[in-house]
């Protein structure tokens, strides 16, 4: 059965840069400065074997503050209807933000499975800054780094048990 893992989270926590590296495609579009992305990408990945759809959400103006949430919400509801399991993308740089709050507590009333990636935990010490992610609520939380790939195969594991 073809499985769906869709990546949610608010702009510049890095899901395109996830999703090219588990796609390797090109698709997504990472922006270095601020933009538009466009709306969802969808892009096929294999892990152990297993291959599976991937959703790249996005497509809202990264301009400074005016990220309209309701825009996220809507990729977040869109995402919980069509996939199997969830990939929650947060950022250990930037902590908890209050739109991080806000895509929590919609993913908390789901009933999909939910994965926290706290991402650009690129070196070991940032592995205690992303314990605060546990206040979630939604378990377990994966430190990744999408830039050089560390932590990216237990995350996958997961995944694929999830589906
Ligand atoms: P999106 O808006 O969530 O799709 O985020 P992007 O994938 O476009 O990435 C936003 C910014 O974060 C870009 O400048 C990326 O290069 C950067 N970025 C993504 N992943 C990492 C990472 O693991 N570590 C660091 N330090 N930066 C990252
Ligand atoms: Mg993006």
């Amino acid at each position: 059965s073809n499985k769906i893992l869709a990546i949610v989270g608010r702009p510049n926590v890095g899901k395109s840069t996830f999703f090219n590296r588990l796609t390797e495609s090109r698709e997504a579009i990472v922006d270095e400065m601020s933009g538009v992305t466009r709306d969802r990408n969808y892009g096929k990945a294999e892990w152990n074997g297993k291959v599976f759809s991937v959703i790249d959400t996005g497509g809202y103006v990264v301009n400074s503050d005016d990220v309209f949430e309701a825009e996220i919400n809507k990729q977040v509801h869109l995402a919980i209807d069509e996939a199997d399991v969830i990939l929650f993308v947060v950022d250990v740089e930037s902590g908890i933000t209050d739109l991080d709050d806000a895509i929590a507590a919609i993913l908390r009333k789901s009933r999909k499975k939910i994965i926290v990636a706290v991402n650009k935990v690129d070196n070991n010490q940032r592995i205690l800054d992303a314990q605060e992610f546990y206040g979630f609520g939604l378990g377990e939380i994966f430190c990744i780094s999408s830039m050089t790939g560390s932590g990216t195969g237990d995350l996958l594991d997961q995944v694929i048990e999830a589906f």
